[in-house]
């Protein structure tokens, strides 16, 4: 039987498959209903993402909500998650072998359940997971398509907060967003 979100959760809250779950409180599987159009990808959960078990629910996130309001996307309508599930120690950037252990165990199958009409990439580590490509300056703001799945590509939330220029590229891919028959 296909798993559900649901039951994909679960597991995910159990996954010891990499070594990122030590030290963690708790696994951040991704938030959002089943029938969405678009699914967002991040990078990794941060420090009030594993206390909360929720994406996108720190300082980054606020700066998300915010580009979701351009783009008048309703946060419950859209289906949150990260390339991997467990928060990094100290932040530090996921290793290429735990992203891909996570992105086959887990990514993945969220992304065959949803099949979203499109996937909007958040950042470099989103972007080369999920399409191989490395440069978001390059691809920003534009729709990308690999393996018939379409993906939009913008800049990392917490790069939008630090770099006033990176925030005002990201509100325009998100103005575009808006723009999109999706
Ligand atoms: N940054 C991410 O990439 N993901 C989160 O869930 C929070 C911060």
């Amino acid at each position: 039987m296909m798993a559900t979100l649901f039951s994909l959760a679960e597991e995910i809250r159990k996954c010891t498959a990499c070594p990122l779950w030590k030290g963690t409180t708790l696994a951040v599987p991704g938030d959002g209903p089943k029938d969405v159009k678009i699914m967002l990808v991040g990078e990794a959960p941060g420090e009030e993402e594993d206390r909360q078990g929720l994406p996108f629910v720190g300082k980054s996130g606020k700066l998300l909500n915010q580009m979701l309001e351009i783009a008048s996307l309703d946060r419950k309508k859209v289906f949150i998650t990260n390339t991997v599930k467990h928060r990094p120690p100290k932040n530090r950037a996921p290793k290429s072998s735990e992203i891909k252990t996570c992105k086959e165990l887990w990514l993945d199958k969220q992304i065959e359940i949803l099949k979203p009409r499109l996937i909007m990439v958040l950042g470099g580590v989103a972007l080369k997971t999920l399409t191989n490509e490395i440069s978001v300056e390059k691809l920003h703001g534009e729709v990308i398509e690999k393996n018939g799945q379409k993906f939009f590509v913008s800049f990392h939330p917490s790069a939008a907060l630090r770099f006033p220029e990176t925030r005002k590229k990201m509100e325009e891919d998100f103005r575009k967003l808006k723009a999109l028959k999706i």
